[in-house]
């Protein structure tokens, strides 16, 4: 069986830094960013970005529909 990445893209201005993808990510790839988007909000970033798996928990969880979830094949 194929191994998989995954990579998240998160809509930095949509963020409104909630925390629960944080929280929702099995494997700790995400965390609140020390700096805030232009409405004052630390936004989601992927601050461990190898460990993603791709599972789209975080994607699920978001309110705003701010996060995309691509998987790639190693
Ligand atoms: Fe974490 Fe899964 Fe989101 Fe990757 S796709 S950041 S492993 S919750």
């Amino acid at each position: 069986m194929a191994k998989l990445r995954g990579a998240v893209v998160i809509n930095v201005e949509r963020c409104k830094g909630c925390n629960l993808c944080v929280v929702a990510c099995p494997s700790k790839v995400l965390a609140l960013n020390n700096e805030a988007n232009s409405k004052g909000y630390n936004y989601s970033y992927m601050a461990n970005s190898d460990d993603c798996v791709g599972c789209s928990a975080c994607a699920y969880v978001c309110p705003d529909a701010c996060i995309t979830v691509y998987r790639v094949k190693l």
